[in-house]
């Protein structure tokens, strides 16, 4: 099996697993508001189910983007994940966003909530799982990483703060201080749509070929000038593709060489560049007489 595959069948396991926890959640919700009579209750529960599609969407994501290239896309398609990633953070921010504006009207409209030890269970319950499936999503999302199963881990997460919320008003509820559930959701609320903000900026940031960072790129270059014939780099470029790396490098060589040996230096700069920059996929090396003047 290689790195790609098990990296699929990794992500594809972890998905799955948080998929059949949110489908149980699911069932709890609506049955126990059906029981008690919560509209609250019942719409959580479809948010779990809702859940589940934005889950199969990085299944469906990851798959696509491992692709090998074909005649429409030379470079591969590993831009598809970071779309995915690029969905999840605005789906982020739209959850983040009506937790808050919940709280708001919720706030002017006096509502009181009522405390239950049914419904402090239920949140209970549901705190416990999500942080679970944020635990399990973001250690393989970063083992394997893949950035759209991390803004799905954000988003169990975020759920997991939102059933925190609920958890803290009830409570507040039984010692009357009611004040403690606006307090919650408006906290959750600004939680959320940061790291909703975050990962949407990394998207953008890898959308517009982001290069990596200097110290690397300084890295890389003293190798190459220390480990082989290269008399000079006059150019190099490097850009972000999904979760892979392009570089482009100009080097100048002695200008009296041969093909074959300018051919081999080449060669040895672009397993250089394989071995020190992570995730490299392609390199080219391009080979430029040096001038000695
Ligand atoms: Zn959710
Ligand atoms: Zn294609």
């Amino acid at each position: 099996m290689n790195e790609d595959t098990s990296k699929i069948v990794n992500i594809n396991r972890t998905v799955i697993i948080t998929v059949f926890m949110n489908i149980f959640l699911l069932i709890i919700k609506v049955v126990a508001g059906l029981m008690v009579n919560s509209t609250a209750l019942i719409a959580d529960g479809l948010h779990s189910g809702s859940d589940v599609i934005t889950s199969l969407g990085v299944i469906i994501g990851v798959k696509m983007a491992q692709k090998p290239r074909d005649e429409k896309h030379h470079y591969g398609h590993e831009k598809i994940e970071t779309m995915v990633t690029f969905l999840l953070s605005i789906i982020l921010i739209y959850v983040g966003a009506k937790i808050g504006y919940g709280t708001i009207i919720a706030i002017i409209q006096k509502r009181q909530v009522h405390f239950t030890c049914f419904a402090l269970f239920i949140a209970f319950a549901s705190i416990v799982i999500k942080e679970i499936q944020y635990q399990i999503a973001f250690r393989v999302g970063t083992k394997e990483q893949s950035p759209a199963l991390i803004a799905d881990a954000w988003h169990h997460r975020s759920d997991a703060f939102s059933s925190v919320a609920s958890f803290i008003g009830i409570l507040g509820a039984k010692y009357k201080i009611y004040i403690l559930d606006s307090l919650a959701g408006l906290a959750v609320s600004i939680i959320v749509i940061r790291v909703g903000i975050k990962i949407f900026m990394d998207c953008f940031q890898q959308l517009i070929d982001i290069s990596i960072c200097t110290d690397e790129m300084d890295n890389v270059k003293k190798v190459i000038i220390s480990k082989t014939d290269t008399k000079n780099i006059s150019d190099m470029r490097t850009r972000r593709h999904g979760t892979k790396v392009f570089v482009d490098i100009s080097i100048c060589v002695d200008p009296d060489i041969n093909v074959q040996e300018g051919h081999e230096i080449a060669r040895e700069v672009e397993n250089i560049i394989k071995e020190e920059i992570e995730n490299v996929k392609d390199v080219i090396v391009h080979v430029n007489p040096f001038c000695y003047k």
